[in-house]
């Protein structure tokens, strides 16, 4: 498996955990009113979730495949924005 299908399968967890954030909010909000604990809750959960994205840096430079210059993107890089390595292809070594 390579760097690129992990990382796209942690793109995968983060919106599943994503929407279940919202929901949990929208839950909390429906059955107990607006709460700014429940918000709290979601965004340290989905925080906390995604600290493993992290871990995705591109073999041959070491940049990170969901970051775009300055910004952080919820997909990962096919190919390396930095050095140009495919990603999504085994290294070749
Ligand atoms: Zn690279």
């Amino acid at each position: 498996m390579t760097i690129f299908d992990r990382a796209q399968r942690h793109a995968k967890f983060m919106a599943g955990a994503l929407v279940l954030a919202i929901l949990f909010v929208l839950v909390v909000d429906r059955f107990f009113g607006h709460s700014a604990i429940a918000f709290g809750i979601a965004i340290v959960g989905l925080v906390f979730a995604n600290r493993q994205m992290l871990g995705f840096d591109c073999a041959n430079c070491g940049k990170n495949l969901f970051f775009r210059g300055i910004f952080v993107v919820p997909w990962p890089n096919r190919t390396c924005g930095k050095c140009g390595t495919e990603l999504d292809k085994p290294p070749s070594n």
